[in-house]
């Protein structure tokens, strides 16, 4: 097993040189400072936290990522909810959440849904596992370089916690038509949910990169307090490396062998069109029901916009504001935030950088929560099946909505934070034309 010391060893000054890092919201170059277990360096422009240190990085994700399987495992197993309405029972399983909606024609829905709530989380937790105990008992291999890349590409598609909220908000709208019991299932995903975001949280990039590939230093000439476009220079958006730039052909990072560019590549007309590409499924999302509703052989159907009036008419406020915010105003405020940053990124110049990057963060943070009542359509067509009393079926508007979330989760991630603090709106061209390594 690798010593601890070697954490130590990470944050020494090599060859006289500080570790350096460009940060990837604002581009600024600093230096970090020698890190204990349980502190954090964050960026001094923009506060972006660049290395969050943790005591025994691989032995503690390790852990909570074999807790986390255990609980998943437990919760595919079990029964997940079950309901009694007249004498009729019914009982689901995790995984009929995602299985059910394939019987009604939406296999999109369907794969969305079980990727984001167990697929993704599963293979996230599996690669965990193994790269962790594989760094702590043998050579790195190129293919923990493949690994660590994936699990920073997956990491903002885990849905398990908007999952537990839309349990919540289905199960409190049908407990007043029926006996509602949580299964053994559901403490376990609720469990798993907490377990996973642990997980992710335990991570520390820093020491899992040093571990595969070292620290190759900074090329001699980089200066901080400066941005690194203006240097020729790129941090590298996974590893966090200092990488030098050129102006022909493609490249990758020395360390973890990303793509690298200065600026994401059309960062704006592809966020643009994402945007635009979301406005146009929203209408669709807003006019057709989300699901119908058949009781006693009469069908209703319910529009997103009606779930929440209805809910109001019954006196439930809290849950209504729940799917009002999750699947109204989250949508509609990150589509015109979005609009307003890249439109801003042209217009807008050397003020307002930190205001408009903190509402950037948070758009991006509160995008993947919009789930939350596609979720609950998935759940509440797989409690109540037809043939019964009563029975929910998926509408179109659900596939139109899913589109929404994810591709205005696409259109945040396309959209290259460090444009806000360019001076002008094109980035110097890269100071280097020749390849030194
Ligand atoms: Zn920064
Ligand atoms: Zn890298």
């Amino acid at each position: 097993m690798k010593p601890i010391e070697s954490l130590v060893e990470l944050d020494k000054p090599s060859h006289g040189q500080r570790r350096l890092r460009a940060c990837h919201e604002c581009d600024w170059v600093s230096a970090l400072p020698r890190l204990h277990p349980g502190e954090v360096a964050t960026c001094p422009r923009c506060q972006h936290v660049l290395v969050r240190r943790h005591y025994r990085p691989a032995q503690r994700s390790l852990a909570l990522a074999i807790s986390a399987l255990i609980a998943l495992f437990i919760s595919v197993s079990f029964p997940f909810v079950s309901f009694t309405m007249k004498g009729i029972g019914q009982q689901i399983e995790l995984q009929q959440t995602a299985s059910s909606l394939l019987s009604f024609d939406q296999p999109l829905v369907a794969i969305a849904v079980a990727l984001t709530i167990i697929i993704l989380p599963a293979l996230y937790l599996i690669l965990v596992v193994w790269l962790q105990l594989t760094l702590l008992f043998s050579e790195p291999q190129q293919r923990h370089r493949q690994i660590a890349r994936t699990l920073k590409h997956i990491h903002s598609w885990m849905m398990a916690d908007v999952f537990i909220i839309g349990a919540l908000v289905s199960l409190f709208k049908i407990a007043g038509l029926a006996d509602v019991e949580l299964g053994t299932a559901f403490w376990s995903y609720a469990a798993f949910a907490v377990l996973l975001l642990m997980t992710m949280r335990s991570i520390d990039d820093d020491w899992m990169w040093f571990a595969i590939a070292g620290e190759p230093r900074a090329p001699v000439s980089t200066q901080t307090g400066q941005p690194a476009a203006e240097q020729g220079l790129t941090g590298c958006p996974t590893c966090g490396l200092i990488n030098e730039l050129y102006t022909q052909g493609k490249q990758h990072c020395r360390r973890c062998g990303e793509g690298l560019h200065a600026r994401a590549p059309k960062s704006i007309e592809r966020t643009i069109a994402l945007l635009l590409t979301a406005t146009i499924l929203y209408i669709p999302a807003n006019l057709y029901p989300i699901m119908t509703t058949t009781a006693f052989g009469q069908p209703v159907d319910n529009t997103i916009m009606g779930g929440v009036i209805e809910l109001i008419h019954h006196g439930s406020w809290p849950i209504a504001m729940v799917i009002f915010v999750a699947s109204v105003l989250v949508p509609v405020a990150k589509l015109i935030t979005l609009t307003w940053l890249c439109i801003s990124v042209k217009k807008v110049k050397n003020s307002s950088q930190m205001a408009r990057l903190k509402l950037y963060r948070i758009t991006e943070f509160v995008g993947r929560w919009s789930m939350v009542d596609v979720f609950v359509v998935s759940i509440l067509v797989a409690l109540i099946h037809a043939g019964q009393l009563i029975s929910v079926t998926p509408g179109p508007a659900a596939l139109a909505f899913a589109s929404v979330v994810i591709v205005t989760m696409l259109a945040a991630i396309t959209f290259d934070s460090r444009l806000l603090w360019d001076e002008s709106s094109s980035v110097k061209q890269p100071l280097r034309d020749e390849r030194h390594d």
